[in-house]
């Protein structure tokens, strides 16, 4: 027989198009339409609903970015329709391929009950099935026109990402606001060719199953007479039943499909946007589960919920109408879908903390799986916080954005770098936003990696990014694929029934260690620096707050701010979105993000200041008390205590020979040349330089920044090619703080100031960026004479360690990574840190010598970026960062200082020492939250960790009486009763061991 595949193909292709899809809605009559454009931010619905509207015709243009409408459309359904299905078309202006990138709409009655959102991909109101004839019709549009920022263009900078800059040009045309007759029998015939169709072209050509298909759309399309598509509709979908009944094969690949709508809770629209497009998600959703009954939607972000509940209670009445369903499920068990390679340690356990107690308190449900398919790369301390929480597994398939390495597993056991291990699924559908397309399914079934031992895989289906979430299409095809021939199954499953049936079929999948680093967006490390900033600078305040709030309410019956502490852990929280924390979000998202920082940062020192004067005794006795904040004793103050002020020692500063200046203290000597670099950072105790010959140190590099595409989340490794050394110093000299030199730098059209000086064995470098560069990178570079195979950065909970060599291509790809307070390296015996106060991006590369064949290691901080999209002016302005140098230093020192640079020592009037309130007598337990229990019932919550990577014994011991102690999981319930000894209980910490206890008054 001839090969006709083409011919088929295409007049498919060409009558669907053209002749059936039109057929669809085979009769339509105009609506009347009027509008009122609120004048500036959202209004309420009531506000909304009874404005005066104008007329506004069909073709109109309407739509300031970032504004909101409200459209009225009546009308009245004609008589002649009585007995027929009759929907609204209600077409904004959309681009069917930008779901929740443009304009959008939320559909009210009058009286205010929301109906359904309205996006490119779900444009129609049901009216009635059937109508009776003659109903008038009214219903109010809350349309929202968000600008289209991601273009097919992608990537090109523009002012529309903040509306203080986007302008007033209207931004759509009115297209299509109608009502129509719905022919269902047509729009099935529709999802009929559609399935086959797609299902066709992935099959083989040498299978007689693609053949049969082809045969049977051929007949049905011969029977489609197309002056008479409805007519005729019923009976071509005859000539298809035959093949769409033929069930897959025993061994097909099982698709375990959860509706969902990944939400960028901020991204290209600002937080308080997202807030609508999770009322419209939802209203869609909750009508879907209507009439749907085997469709399953899950929902992750406790934050997302919360907004519906707090903004829109009455889509919220009927979300918790369809979760006691159990149709409406609560994934994931975080407040949101955070980054998780910079929150710190304390951070990461609360947005477990916060989201799952907000599920346990609003529907008694506690779910096992960590949701987050969309996030940039996975720290190695997650899996001990996930079990902390009480979690056991986790799904995301962001890792198949990596470039340079495909990895081997779908579905495997992860394990952190204390040793937990997690149940890991990556749908290899390859997308969050799976459309139920057959090309789609195919891929899945294809790529799966563990066929053979395993045969089922999820798939997150439905719009997502901007939210639009499943569709009755898609819902439509999957009960097409629910037992096929050819394809894959595919069953509606809440993630928890996925995992359930994924660990039995797979008692023993493979293992693999380590972070999940995403070769991909490592610039999201560096850009926006303030958003940064205001991150790190956050947790150290809430870790203050929380500590000497708790030590007052102990030691001064003062009370402790549990509503306070709450709704600010929750704003941090929300900021560690993962496109917020990241830098990747519009102008608009990173100028809020800076007020919001330093309103908490204001709130919280008021905490601070409120408790530590509670502590501090007689502000009038002429004494003055430091409290230190940090985890380790620092100047003779116990760890969370508050003792008299010890003076620090004197530094030496002198001119250098040749040039520049010498600092000495008696631990550390510093030459710093004529240029402002530093030549030697020499260890006096172990008579040890740092600095490799001939090269020098807090050297700033600049590097030219256009990656290839996602500016703001991409560096190419290209960025390397050229650098530029900035060796010119304008000024070197002695700074104001005695000590100290001063360094000023001019380079393109920005400046840099330093300051250098020595803090015991730290060289402190505190360096100012007035930033005007564009797509630029700045580096501050330490060439250090060390000789190692690998060096460890902070994560979560503990440290991870990396390659300094690029042996295979896994090593490579990681040539920006993330630390958190401190990077180090050593040798036996010999090592050295650098510890920062708000900077994550870091690069280590390693050269030898020609010299002495010695080995260079050279360990670079990202400080800047310039990318311009989607922020055209992202980073611009002025920045402070801290760094240090800390020749000499163990794993543990680098612990110390790395706390220590970020939590200053705080000076108080006042003249009562304050003793701790928990001390621990083995510095390598690390206390990282010290705070009163969650519950109000007065205990006080100890969590502490093993953070030298080795095992450890320690006593920790209550300043205060302890009359019960309980070991507890990260939202402080019980799981088990150490031994109380007095007021002391003695713990041996496995390496990285989390511990969380419960101490009774
Ligand atoms: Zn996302």
């Amino acid at each position: 027989m001839h090969d006709d595949r083409n011919l088929v193909e295409a007049r498919l292709k060409r009558v669907l198009d053209e002749r059936i899809r039109p057929a669809v809605y085979p009769e339509s009559v105009p609506l009347e339409v009027a509008v009122w454009h609120a004048p500036g931010e959202p209004v309420p619905v009531a506000e909304g609903l009874s404005a005066v509207p104008e007329p506004i015709a069909v073709g109109d243009r309407w739509g300031a970015p970032w504004g909101t409408s409200w459209f009225t459309v009546t009308g009245t359904v004609p008589a002649e329709w009585a007995g027929r299905s009759v929907e609204a078309i209600l077409d904004l202006g959309f681009d069917e391929n930008m779901p929740g990138f443009q304009c959008e709409g939320l559909v009210y009655r009058p009286d205010g009950t929301p109906v359904k959102g309205l996006n490119p991909r779900n444009q129609w109101i049901r009216v009635g099935a059937p109508v009776e004839g003659g109903e008038e019709v009214r219903l109010h549009i809350e349309a929202a026109s968000n600008p289209v920022i991601l273009d097919y263009h992608p990537f090109l900078p523009t002012t529309l990402g903040d509306k203080e800059t986007a302008g007033t040009e209207p931004q759509y045309r009115l297209a299509r606001m109608d009502l129509a007759v719905f022919d269902e029998a047509v729009w099935q015939l529709v999802i009929d060719l559609e399935v086959l169709g797609e299902l066709m072209r992935e099959l083989p050509v040498e299978g007689a199953r693609r053949w049969e298909i082809l045969r049977a759309v051929e007949r049905a399309l011969d029977a489609v007479d197309l002056q008479d598509v409805n007519g005729t509709a019923a009976a071509a979908r005859e000539h298809l039943a035959g093949v769409l009944s033929t069930p897959a094969e025993p061994s097909a690949h099982r698709i375990s499909a959860v509706g969902h709508a990944h939400i960028d809770s901020a991204w290209l629209w600002p937080l308080r946007e997202t807030v609508r497009k999770v009322a419209r998600t939802t209203s869609n959703m909750t009508a879907l589960l209507e009439d749907e009954p085997d469709f399953v939607f899950a929902m992750s972000q406790a934050q997302q919920w919360a907004w519906v509940k707090e903004h829109r209670p009455e889509v919220w009445a009927r979300v918790t109408k369809a979760v006691a369903a159990g149709r409406f499920v609560p994934t994931g068990g975080m407040w949101v879908e955070s980054d998780t390679n910079m929150p710190g340690s304390e951070a990461m356990a609360r947005q477990f903390v916060h989201g799952k107690r907000f599920f346990l308190d609003e529907f008694g449900i506690e779910n096992d799986e960590v949701w987050l398919p969309d996030t940039f790369g996975f720290a190695a301390g997650l899996p001990q916080i996930i079990k902390a929480a009480g979690s056991k597994r986790l799904l995301t398939q962001k890792i198949s954005w990596s470039q340079t390495n495909k990895f081997p597993h779908h579905t495997f056991l992860w394990e952190g770098i204390d040793g937990t291990r997690i149940f890991t699924h990556f749908p290899p559908v390859d997308t969050y936003n799976c459309s139920m397309k057959g090309s789609e399914i195919a891929h899945a079934a294809r790529n799966f990696k563990d066929k053979g031992v395993a045969r089922h895989s999820l798939a997150p289906t439905g719009w997502g990014d901007g939210g639009g979430g499943t569709t009755r299409e898609m819902v439509a095809k999957a009960a097409r694929l629910r037992d096929l021939e050819g394809s894959a199954t595919v069953t509606w499953e809440t993630p928890a029934d996925f995992f359930a049936k994924a660990e039995a079929e797979y008692p023993n999948p493979p293992v693999w260690v380590g972070e999940l680093y995403l070769e991909l967006h490592r610039a999201t490390l560096t850009s926006q620096a303030k958003t940064k900033q205001g991150n790190r600078r956050s947790e150290s305040l809430l870790r203050e707050a929380e500590l000497w709030a708790a030590t007052a309410a102990v030691r001064a019956g003062h009370p402790y701010p549990y509503e306070q502490l709450d709704r600010i852990w929750k704003t941090v929280l929300l900021h560690q979105f993962h496109d917020i924390l990241p830098g990747s979000s519009i102008a608009w998202v990173h100028r809020e993000a800076e007020r919001t920082y330093a309103a908490v940062a204001e709130e919280l020192d008021g905490v601070i200041d409120a408790a530590q004067r509670a502590l501090a005794g007689d502000p009038a006795s002429g004494g003055q008390l430091v409290f230190n904040s940090a985890p380790h004793a620092r100047h003779g103050v116990a760890a969370g205590g508050a003792a008299g002020p010890v003076a620090d020692s004197a530094t030496d500063l002198r001119p250098r020979q040749g040039g520049g200046y010498v600092l000495d203290n008696g631990l550390l000597r510093v030459e710093i040349d004529e240029h402002g670099l530093v030549r030697s950072a020499y260890d006096l105790a172990a008579e040890r330089e740092s600095v490799a010959p001939g090269k020098a140190a807090n050297l700033l590099q600049i590097h030219p920044d256009f990656p290839n595409m996602w500016d703001a989340w991409d560096v190419d490794e290209f960025y390397r090619n050229t650098v530029t050394d900035l060796v010119d110093a304008d000024e070197v000299a002695p700074g104001d703080e005695p000590g100290s030199v001063r360094v000023v730098r001019s380079f393109g059209r920005s400046k840099v100031v330093q300051s250098l000086s020595l803090s015991g064995r730290r060289l402190d470098i505190s360096t100012e960026v007035d930033w005007h560069e564009t797509e630029k990178f700045l580096k501050l570079a330490f060439p250090l004479d060390v000789h190692a195979e690998r060096y460890a950065s902070e994560s979560q909970y503990g440290h991870a360690h990396r390659a300094t060599h690029t042996n295979t291509s896994w090593e490579a790809a990681k040539f920006e990574a993330c630390n958190h307070r401190f990077v180090h390296m050593e040798e036996p015996g010999w090592g050295v840190a650098l510890v920062n106060d708000s900077t994550y991006g870091h690069d280590v590369t390693r050269t030898v010598r020609a010299s002495d064949s010695g080995t260079t290691t050279t360990l670079r901080v990202s400080l800047l970026r310039a990318p311009r999209f989607p922020d055209p002016e992202t980073d611009q302005g002025v920045h402070r960062f801290r760094h240090a140098l800390v020749p000499g230093a163990t794993i543990g020192d680098a612990v110390r200082e790395g706390y220590f640079i970020n939590l200053p020592e705080r000076r108080v009037p006042g003249d009562a020492e304050v003793a701790p309130l928990v001390t621990l007598d083995n510095d390598a337990v690390v206390v990282t939250a010290v705070k009163l229990a969650d519950d109000g019932s007065g205990d006080v919550i100890v969590r502490f960790h093993e953070a030298h990577g080795g095992r450890a014994k320690a006593k920790l011991t209550a300043g205060f009486p302890v009359t019960g102690a309980s070991a507890t999981d990260l939202l402080e319930r019980p799981i088990a009763q150490p031994r109380l000894e007095g007021d002391t209980i003695s713990l041996t910490l496995r390496p990285f061991e989390l511990v969380t206890l419960r101490l009774t008054r």
